[in-house]
């Protein structure tokens, strides 16, 4: 049996998956911390103690992810679009478009049907489009950002946010929960904004089915459903969207072993 791990280091989460042989899913570990944090090793502890094995029969480490450089136990690091394109691919092979939205940006990546990666963009200018608008909307409803999927899908009229900017959108939640708004058409309005954005930049990159979201927004179903509205494509996901990056990186890291 041979066993690798991907830790996927991200500005708010880290994530880490166990292989065993390339393929099966030994064992994963999400920590809500990211780069800068205690929680790239919390979670690295975490996977080897559910795994039942320690580091010395780990035969790669690949890193990924906005802090992967600062990774001291990985063999070698490789970027987050080769990451969800490789653990993507392995997952769903008829992939064509994935859609990664995470904590504080999103990209949209283009692959052939080899899982090669075509073309790509990338929003990491701007925090609207992103996880970080919806951590900070969530903040101003007083939810936690898992339930704000399950309040968009319960909208009847989805409030218009139409600052393009998070510090004015900010104000304008505020000002509509001030007005009376109710909190479904509200989160759904914020769903929206962050759906359109993204779609926005897929469009640029020639959308093609099969469309799969990653990154831990992928879990938002508003979200979701908003982007296949804007899309006019389904959009799909996996249970392990936000593992994909450190999917990808113990795949890389398989592969390495194979090449010697
Ligand atoms: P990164 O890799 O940049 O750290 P992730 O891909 O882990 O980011 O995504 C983090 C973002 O995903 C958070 O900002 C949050 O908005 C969203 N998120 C995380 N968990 C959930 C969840 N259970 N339901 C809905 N959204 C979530």
């Amino acid at each position: 049996m041979i066993y690798t791990l991907g830790i996927d280091i991200g500005s708010t989460t880290s994530k880490c998956v166990l292989l065993e042989n390339g393929t099966a899913i030994a064992a994963k570990s999400l920590v809500v911390a990211g780069t800068g944090t205690d929680g790239p090793r919390q979670a690295f502890e975490a996977v080897l103690e559910q795994g039942g094995i320690s580091r010395e029969q780990v035969a790669y480490v690949m890193a990924t992810g906005y802090g992967r450089a600062t990774f001291s136990s990985m063999d070698s690091e490789m970027s987050e679009l080769s990451c969800h394109a490789k653990g993507m691919y392995a997952v769903a092979p008829g992939v064509r478009t994935i859609i990664d939205i995470g904590g504080q940006d999103a990209k949209v990546i283009r692959l052939n049907d080899q899982g090669r990666i075509l073309n790509f963009l990338m929003n990491d200018k701007c925090a609207a489009g992103t996880g970080r608008f919806l951590d900070v909307m969530a903040g101003i409803l007083q939810m936690d950002v898992d339930e704000l999927g399950g309040y968009a899908l319960q909208s009847k009229e989805p409030a218009r946010i139409s600052s393009t900017c998070t510090v004015f959108a900010e104000s304008e939640v505020i000002s509509q929960l001030s007005k009376g708004v109710h909190i479904p058409d509200l989160v759904a309005g914020i769903c929206n904004s962050v759906a359109s954005r993204v779609a926005a930049l897929a469009k640029r990159a020639d959308v093609r089915s099969d469309v799969y979201m990653t990154g831990g927004v992928a879990k938002n179903q508003g979200v979701r459903e908003a982007l296949a509205r804007e899309l006019g494509v389904p959009v799909l996901t996996t249970e392990d969207a936000q593992y994909m990056g450190a999917m990808g990186a113990a795949v890389a890291a398989f592969e390495k072993c194979q090449k010697g």
